[in-house]
């Protein structure tokens, strides 16, 4: 066993703070990593402070972090895919059973023995599985991914949830030229979904409640931009949308965005919001709407999502920060105020 440098939180109200964690020799099949990179996902802070509790309730202490690129530092005698020296990525999952329907299909994100990068019951090491905020990671060959040479690695790390969480869904509901496709929170996954949906040739209208946010979603690739506050400029967008996709993180009326859908339209909601939301059905039934939702995307459309980037060097816009600033930025997550993801330069780790 190794021990690993790396920020936890004790509760739900206590700040992130500087930590010692195990981790395990790699096993045959393991890679082993040393952290460059960590994006904070919004995702982070409703595990560090217990927001999904009814779903998955947080065990403390918890390491979060899932938007992880570094450098392998060792490999087990089985594994093929890397050599001490390469980069790699791990998103938000670790390990599934692979012998499920939802593996054999390359959806490892729904297998119901998925483990996933932080807060999931350690099959190794017993206890839970500890994320990013961390010098190193050990992970299985097959939830690690290869990263494109030509990209700049702190706006790769966020990648591996906010590009794979946007990219998935716009694929799988068809976002191509000629459709008409709304992004709603201009946040970290909002902006990844800015970028794809231009890059897949869709007219992209951004949805945001910070009016200051505009110009930036035009430079991000937006044809138009909405601030969804202003009832009017809402209105002039009434049933036309083919698609849209809502990435906010808290309470919203998510019928506002249902009402732009044009017939046969599909919402999906990538948001996870603290409570439930509340639908008029009339609003489906209009038009014969759907809303959906999606979950990160499993690990060949993962490895696919990198590759595009690479190809059409697409990567997130990041604020680089020493972990030292992490509970500050939470707060500044908790105002939308992120341009437009954090990510943490584990360099920082080192130094006190
Ligand atoms: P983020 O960077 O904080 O962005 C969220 C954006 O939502 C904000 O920037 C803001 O955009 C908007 N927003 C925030 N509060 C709002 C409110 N009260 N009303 C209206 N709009 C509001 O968060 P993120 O990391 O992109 O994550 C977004 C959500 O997706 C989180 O709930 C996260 O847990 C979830 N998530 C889901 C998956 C999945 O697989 N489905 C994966 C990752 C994350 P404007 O300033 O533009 O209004
Ligand atoms: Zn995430």
């Amino acid at each position: 066993m190794n021990n690993a440098k790396a920020y936890s939180a004790a509760s739900a109200t206590s700040p992130l703070a500087r930590t010692t964690i195990p981790r395990r020799d790699p096993t045959e099949h393991d890679v082993q990593i040393e952290i460059l990179f960590c994006g904070i996902c919004h995702s982070d802070l409703h595990s560090v402070r217990n927001e999904w509790s009814s779903l998955m309730p947080t065990v403390y202490p918890i390491v979060p972090g899932h938007e992880i690129v570094g450098r392998v530092t060792n490999v087990g005698s089985a594994v093929t895919k890397f050599k001490p020296g390469d980069l790699a990525g791990v998103g938000c999952m670790v390990d599934s059973d692979r012998t499920c329907p939802h593996c054999q299909a390359d959806l490892e994100q729904f297998c119901p023995n998925m483990t996933l990068t932080f807060n999931s019951p350690d099959k190794h090491l017993g206890g839970v599985t500890y994320g990013g905020y961390s010098d190193s990671i050990v992970v299985n060959e097959r939830f690690v991914l290869h990263i494109p040479s030509n990209l700049d690695l702190a706006g790769v790390a966020p990648l591996h949830c906010a590009g794979i969480t946007t990219y998935s869904p716009m694929r799988h509901w068809g976002v191509i030229k000629g459709k008409k496709v709304g992004v709603v929170g201009l946040g970290g996954l909002g902006h990844m979904g800015v970028k794809f949906a231009r890059a897949f040739g869709a007219h992209v209208v951004v949805f945001t409640t910070s009016p200051g946010k505009k110009e930036d979603a035009l430079r991000l690739g937006a044809n138009e931009v909405v601030v969804s506050r202003n009832a009017d400029e809402m209105k002039k967008h009434a049933g036309s949308f083919d698609f849209i996709l809502d990435t906010i993180s808290a309470d919203h009326d998510i019928n506002a965005y249902i009402n732009l859908l044009g017939h046969d339209g599909n919402l999906t909601l990538v948001g996870a919001p603290e409570k439930p939301l509340a639908v008029s059905a009339f609003g489906l039934l209009f038009g014969r709407r759907s809303l959906s939702g999606s979950l990160i995307g499993g690990i060949a459309e993962t490895q696919e999502m990198l590759d595009f980037c690479g190809k059409h060097n697409i990567t997130a816009d990041v604020e680089v920060i020493p972990i030292q600033k992490v509970n500050e930025a939470y707060e500044r997550l908790l105002k939308s105020d992120v341009k437009y993801r954090f990510s943490i330069d584990m360099a920082s780790l080192k130094s006190r």
